[in-house]
């Protein structure tokens, strides 16, 4: 298929990086540098920015929350606009990347900024923003990707816009010595299903996209399983390097994506507060199985290319038994149940969120209705 590529978010990869943000923004920009819940100030992070940018004008808004909501972010468009800040800089996971996405978006909009989310405004124009992760996960430090929550409603919306691609990601891989074990857990868990969600469609015979997802898989397996390692800096370097290669827009480029777990996920954590990557483990097992037929080349391409799995009539199917032994290993829950998740009143929760957001068709074929999700949330029971 014929395809446009771009990702111009430069890269600054290492131990000790962060005080390169002192050359990558420039010293005529006004900086509001947006974190979350204040682990940057117990973990030195915080010192090490504001060290970078002595010779800089900047401000700060703390207190973004994971899965960031329009409600808090909003605030931080106030203050941007009041003080004039022409350039953003996040420090944190997804949530404080994702929200300085939103904010760097609706300070040049007038209109309500949850327009944003619904499509109803389609992002002209953002102030610069630059990123520094402290959670290698979800990829949104070099993607061009938001999730954000109304917390009033309960509506968990994505969008994504090429103007609010960061102009750089700073990846120092000693942030993330601090993080709890669940952290971690989760951010293999989200970079695996990102992979997934690009590869696990129809056979595309792309081989660099194909070769380069499988190398990332292997690469997640290799990180579980070495998972008592994950104190040397190999470990730590090869999961911040994997997850950010998993949603920059490389290995979806001219084949069919799928996201369909994401956004039945998204509506899960939207309505009971699970993680975004547990919410993940908990329906993809069971979608997979359910759209067997649909996905079984696939499923057993992986199967042998990845898992190295023998050849057999039930290949596809241990592929997505592989998968989830890969989560239990981690300790993460692939049933509702044990997640504390009441199935009888959560599946027509989740299945009025979806049509309310006219999720009603989804994944590669559009072939998951709201039945066929009622059937994978039963199944996931
Ligand atoms: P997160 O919500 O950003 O962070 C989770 C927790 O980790 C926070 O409590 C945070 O504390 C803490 N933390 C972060 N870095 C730390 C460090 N170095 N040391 C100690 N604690 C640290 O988690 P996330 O998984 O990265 O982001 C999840 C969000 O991203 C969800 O809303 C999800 O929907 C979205 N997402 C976006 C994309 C995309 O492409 N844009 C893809 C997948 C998911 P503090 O608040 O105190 O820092
Ligand atoms: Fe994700």
């Amino acid at each position: 298929m014929n395809f446009s590529y771009s990702n111009k978010t430069q890269i600054q990869f290492g131990e000790n990086s962060i005080s390169s943000i002192e050359t990558l923004i420039p010293t005529d920009k006004k900086v509001l540098v947006i974190y979350g819940g204040g682990s940057i100030k117990s973990n030195g992070v915080y010192d090490q920015v504001s060290n970078a940018l002595k010779n800089h004008v900047w401000l700060e808004f703390s207190g973004v929350e994971s899965n960031p909501t329009i409600e808090t972010l909003d605030k931080a468009v106030a203050l941007a606009r009041n003080e004039n800040a022409d350039f953003i800089l996040a420090v944190g996971g997804g949530s404080v990347i994702d929200g300085s996405k939103y904010v760097a978006a609706a300070i040049c909009y007038d209109g309500e900024g949850w327009d944003i989310l619904t499509g109803k405004h389609q992002v002209t124009k953002a102030i610069p923003l630059g990123t520094i992760l402290t959670l290698p996960a979800t990829g949104s430090e070099s993607n061009a990707a938001a999730v954000i929550t109304k917390k009033s409603t309960q509506d968990k919306l994505a969008f994504m816009n090429p103007n609010v691609l960061p102009v750089f990601a700073v990846l120092d891989p000693n942030v993330i010595k601090t993080l709890p074990e669940r952290q971690l857990i989760n951010g293999i868990v989200d970079a695996f299903v990102h992979v997934c969600e690009q590869y696990l469609t129809i056979k595309t015979d792309s081989w660099v996209q194909e070769g380069y997802a499988e190398v990332l898989l292997r690469s997640l397996i290799r990180l579980a399983k070495d998972y008592q390692h994950r104190d040397s800096s190999k470990w730590r370097n090869n999961l911040m390097w994997t997850a950010n290669q998993a949603l920059n827009g490389l290995i979806g480029t001219g084949g069919p994506q799928d996201w369909a777990t994401h956004m039945i996920g998204h509506e899960l954590t939207a309505h009971y507060g699970v993680d975004h990557a547990r919410t993940l483990a908990l329906v993809q097992p069971s979608l997979l199985r359910n759209q067997i037929e649909v996905k079984k080349d696939k499923l057993e391409q992986m199967g042998a290319n990845v898992f190295d799995l023998p050849e057999s009539d039930t290949l596809a199917l241990d592929t997505v038994d592989a998968i989830e032994a890969l989560y239990n290993s981690l300790g993460v829950a692939t049933h509702l149940k044990d997640a504390n998740i009441d199935a009888v009143e959560a599946i027509p929760t989740i299945l009025n969120s979806l049509e309310k957001h006219g999720a009603v068709a989804l994944g590669e074929h559009q072939a998951i209705t709201l039945k066929v999700t009622q059937a994978i949330l039963e199944s996931a029971a």
